[in-house]
């Protein structure tokens, strides 16, 4: 965000938020509500911070229809936390990993300090492409496993489920770091969703747990250090300590935004249009290329690799040049990636494409 020029961060996390959060943000930073004091001076027991922290969580439950028999948390540290406190909280027998990317084996190798875990690979190659295999390939999910864990949107690879699994129901725990409030979700078809705040929600830090709350009942197998008990965070309301009052806060913000612009499926029909574009641009210019079959594309991360590698470094510093920041694909797959959030403006799609078809042009 910047006052001269139209700067764009196209960075998978920390993502960009949105303009109109940053200015009120600015705006009550030394005085909210007329109170003489920052949201960083509050006390997470006062008045001020229950009243933010609780219309937070009021408008996420709106944002997101979640029922009543959810716990809603705001937990410290970032998602990777989550995969060892899900297989601390409730892995007794075996949890099942079908995993499409980088952090679904992140989330594998955590919890297989904990117990058993099955991890199964996802992803298979279509035409070249990567695609996720389809329903009938996979481990039978009707089996007895604690949990089957997933990643709906797989952020470095760029790999999203087309629809979700229809086995396994009220067991499915998901890790929605890089997709939560991007569609309308059916909350109850899962036991735990997770999802890292530097992405849609807001600044890093901060994860959002949304429990089912007969799963706080279960007991461990082991004791689980209090801030990674589900239980003990359900209990005190997210503030057995001191909690990220501002990130929290910050949320809250990005909630109502979404809110006020039409909530999360107005925010669907954006993350459509905006992933349209840039996909479909990619496809008709053969300078540039996607490596994910089309039913997979992730709406939210859009990797792609030029023709010519050796121009990488050139198409960076001229993309930085021109105000499109963080494009650098992440280092295990190369190329560049664009990560198009909630936050993202239609323009700054627009202002990438002219960009690289500009680029294409003079360097073909
Ligand atoms: C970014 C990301 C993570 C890691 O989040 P941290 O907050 O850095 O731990 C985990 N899972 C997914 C899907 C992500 O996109």
């Amino acid at each position: 965000m910047s006052d001269t020029a139209t700067v764009y961060n196209f960075s998978a996390g920390p993502a960009m938020l949105p303009q109109a959060v940053m200015r009120q943000a600015q705006k009550e930073f030394c005085n909210w509500h007329d109170t003489g004091l920052s949201v960083l001076d509050f006390s997470h027991r006062g008045a001020d911070f229950t009243a933010i922290a609780e219309q937070a969580e009021k408008d996420l439950r709106d944002l997101l229809a979640i029922p009543e028999d959810y716990s809603v948390l705001f937990c410290p540290g970032g998602a990777s936390l989550q995969f060892s406190a899900i297989a601390m909280n409730f892995l007794r027998g075996k949890a099942l990993y079908l995993n499409s990317g980088v952090w679904g084996d992140k989330a594998t190798q955590e919890a297989k300090n904990f117990g058993d875990v099955i991890a199964f690979d996802l992803l298979s190659k279509q035409d070249g492409k990567t695609a996720i295999r389809s329903q009938q390939d996979w481990p039978d999910c009707s089996d007895d496993y604690d949990y089957i864990h997933f990643t709906p949107n797989e952020t470095i690879g760029g790999v999203e489920f087309a629809d979700l699994p229809k086995a396994g129901q009220g067991r499915w725990i998901a890790d929605m770091s890089s997709c939560i409030l991007s569609q309308p979700i059916n909350v109850k078809d899962y036991a735990l969703i997770y999802a890292g705040a530097q992405k849609n929600i807001g600044p890093a830090g901060l994860t959002i747990v949304i429990v089912r709350n007969d799963w706080l009942q279960r007991e461990p197998v082991a004791p689980v250090p209090s801030l990674l008990s589900y239980a003990v965070m359900a209990q005190n309301q997210s503030m057995y300590n001191t909690p990220p009052t501002y990130a929290w806060y910050l949320a809250g913000l990005v909630f109502q935004w979404i809110k006020a612009e039409g909530g999360v499926a107005q925010m669907a029909r954006r993350a459509e249009q905006r992933s349209q574009a840039l996909y479909q641009f990619i496809d008709n210019n053969d300078f540039y290329r996607n490596p994910i079959a089309k039913k997979n594309r992730s709406r939210m991360n859009i990797p792609f690799i030029l023709k010519d590698e050796s121009l990488n470094s050139l198409f960076l510093q001229q993309a930085e040049a021109a105000g499109l920041r963080y494009l650098k694909g992440h280092r295990s797959v190369g190329g560049m990636r664009a990560s198009l959030y909630n936050a993202m403006p239609m323009q700054g799609v627009e202002a990438l494409i002219d960009f690289m078809s500009a680029f294409a042009a003079q360097n073909r």
